[in-house]
């Protein structure tokens, strides 16, 4: 049975995000426009013979999906060439020029063409063409069944034929080993069988020694730890060897590694980490001292060399990592050691990265954790960058406080929400990191922009607690692997080996932005932000950066005016900016920027507090310049001095 490494496995789709539609007359641009909505980073293509020959071969590889607002007869025999692959073709829907019927044409299933059709035509209130028989009869789809419970299908070539059977019959026979099963629901159209002999569908990391490899369907869960010990310099293809042949003689399937796990000295070993990236598995890594704790708990797993223990300072490497990593207390394949490799297998413990806390998670390196810090812009999708909103497409979680979540609720329907309160943003940046470093793709919403008073600096603050800890007290924790200057906190590019998962902070439009642009042009000159707030800040610090500010004549942009909490704040800013300005001085008001309840006041310094501020709200105070023209807050820069206009 042919083996598929992780990266083929996903398929070229699991890389694209685009969604191209194309369009023939004057009515498809028209409604390409409008379904452009649900897809706000489509791009919109008139399709034309020049066009066929060179631009769509180009997006086929690059988009995840394509929407042909045409005849489904010009599209089959325009595609008909490009096709490869239900696991690589993009998916294709058809729409007839009026938006009465979404046609899902290809990649139904693991291509999402059936979702898009459907919700293009609930888009457009028209009908979703479904053709797929598992979706007729209501019955589960086998291959998304199986991406949605991480499971890899192996013998693709026999997916027709299985899931003929389950139409046929209404049930198939499936057996799932002791290691899967209790991580899984089966539909109830999966009977389960306790032996694989008479099984359609097994789902196991391990192969019975009679395996008949014909008939039946092969689903492997992600869930083996292959602890690794090397030499230096020992290649990326000597070390893949001795993996393969292990699990070989072991039966043990290479489709069900999760990851690597190995010493800390081995975390820049080029021929593992080459290793590692071709088969796109993660790396924990962990210091002697966690090595050889795992032993005394676990002595009679782990077979010790005084060698190893000369060698690295730890009494043996790969069993323990295995352990360790995987969160269990037993070997499936004790050391085997072949050539310049070592390598010992553990099973993960059910959900092991969940139960882990965030600092212990922390020491996983996955190639593939991403976290996502997006700001969401003042309000609706409107205003949010075309960036952040892939992000969020990508992602599989969603962590986020209820009132942004509901702002961008279209964006993120189908995805897993990790909401909480607004003020239990530790948790939430917590829970983000650790989802992150399981594997998943993680966006953490803010609203604004993320740098602004929100969640980046708390990541950041997060990860670099870790890492200076893992720096200060190695015995107890071995966080980051030190870049070669030795120094954590340089160097965060986006996808770094010295934090433990790849971060990228995507910018918004922040709520100063916003609240200015509604009012003219109020920040045209220098200006200071301060955030009332003081749940973080103590009053004092507030109180000296007002007085400040106030006297050096910045405009003056207030965040977090007033709160139920502490309604006095906002008199007290007044106050103080008082005694520096003119109770003349312009002041703006914005409440909901961008927002359905918008709300724009502009007042002056002496009467301001006879309005509504609350937590919604952002008050702009001009400086000494700052005029009011025709409803508009401008404070000018020089220009017409300067030029005399
Ligand atoms: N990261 C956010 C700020 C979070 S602090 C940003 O960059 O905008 C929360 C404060 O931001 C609110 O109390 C309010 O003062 C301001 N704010 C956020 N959204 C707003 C909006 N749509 N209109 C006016 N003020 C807003």
């Amino acid at each position: 049975m042919g083996l598929e490494n992780r990266g083929k496995r996903q398929g070229a789709r699991g890389k694209k995000k685009k969604t191209a539609i194309y369009y023939i007359t004057d009515n498809g641009f028209r409604l390409a426009q409008r379904i452009s909505k649900i897809y706000p980073d489509a791009r919109i293509v008139k399709f034309t013979s020049a066009g066929v020959i060179h631009e769509l071969p180009l997006q086929w590889n690059k988009c995840k999906s394509l929407i042909f607002i045409m005849a489904a007869g010009i599209i089959v025999r325009t595609i008909a060439n490009l096709i490869k692959d239900k696991k690589n073709d993009p998916a294709v829907v058809v729409v007839d020029e009026k938006g009465r019927y979404a046609v899902s044409l290809l990649s139904g299933h693991l291509g999402g063409a059936n979702k898009i059709a459907k919700d293009i035509a609930g888009f457009l209130k028209g009908d979703a063409v479904i053709t797929t028989a598992s979706d007729i009869n209501n019955l589960p789809s086998i291959d998304l069944w199986a991406r949605e419970n991480n499971l890899v299908i192996e013998n693709w070539k026999l997916i027709p034929k299985i899931a003929t059977k389950l139409i046929n019959k209404g049930v198939l026979k499936v057996y799932a080993d002791a290691g899967a099963i209790h991580e899984l629901t089966l539909p109830k159209e999966f009977l389960q069988v306790n032996n694989p002999k008479p099984a359609d569908m097994v789902i196991a990391n391990k192969d019975s020694k009679l395996k008949t490899q014909n008939s039946k369907l092969y689903l492997r869960p992600v869930n083996l730890v292959i602890g690794i010990g090397c030499n230096s310099r020992t290649s990326a293809d000597e070390i893949e060897d001795a993996v393969k042949k292990t699990l070989g003689e072991h039966n043990l399937a290479f489709a069900s590694i999760h990851s690597i796990a190995t010493i800390d000295k081995k975390g820049n070993e080029p021929g593992l980490i080459a290793f590692a990236k071709k088969y796109d598995l993660g790396i924990s890594i962990f210091t002697p001292d966690e090595l050889n704790s795992a032993f005394s708990r676990r002595q009679s797993a782990i077979s010790l060399s005084n060698a190893a223990f000369k060698a690295t300072g730890a009494y043996a490497v790969a069993e323990p990592a295995a352990l360790l990593a995987a969160g269990a207390d037993t070997l499936i394949v004790k050391k085997q050691k072949r050539g310049n490799v070592t390598v010992a297998v553990a099973e993960r413990v059910k959900s092991q990265e969940l139960r882990v806390k965030y600092h212990k998670a922390s020491n996983l390196i996955t190639h593939n954790s991403k976290l996502y810090i997006v700001g969401t812009g003042p309000g609706g999708i409107k205003h949010i960058t075309p960036r952040a909103q892939e992000a969020i497409r990508e992602s599989d979680v969603i962590v986020g406080y209820g009132t942004y979540l509901d702002l961008i609720e279209d964006l993120i329907k189908d995805k897993e929400i990790v909401s909480t309160g607004m003020t239990q943003e530790v948790d939430r940046c917590g829970k983000a990191v650790e989802l992150a470093l399981s594997g998943k793709t993680v966006s953490i919403i803010s609203g604004g922009d993320p740098g602004i008073y929100a969640m980046a600096g708390l990541v950041f603050e997060l990860l670099k607690g870790q890492g200076a800890r893992g720096k200060g007290q190695e015995k107890e924790n071995s966080k980051f692997i030190p870049n070669k200057s030795g120094q954590n906190s340089k160097n965060l590019s986006l996808a770094t080996c010295h934090l433990p998962l790849s971060v990228e902070v995507i910018p918004g439009i922040s709520a100063l932005n916003a609240c200015a642009a509604r009012l003219g042009a109020p920040l045209m000159h220098d200006f200071a932000s301060i955030s009332l707030s003081d749940r973080l800040t103590p009053w004092n610090v507030i109180e000296k950066r007002l007085k400040a500010a106030a006297k050096a004549d910045f405009v003056i942009a207030l965040y977090n005016p007033k709160s139920k909490g502490r309604p006095e704040h906002i008199h007290k800013a007044q106050k103080i900016i008082l005694k520096e300005r003119s109770p003349q001085t312009p002041v703006g008001i914005v409440k909901g920027a961008m927002r359905e309840n918008e709300e724009i006041i502009i007042t002056d310094l002496k009467n301001m507090l006879a309005h509504c501020i609350d937590m919604q709200t952002t008050v702009i105070i001009g400086n000494s310049q700052t005029v009011v023209w025709n409803n508009r807050m401008i404070t000018p820069r020089g220009y017409e001095k300067k030029f005399k206009i």
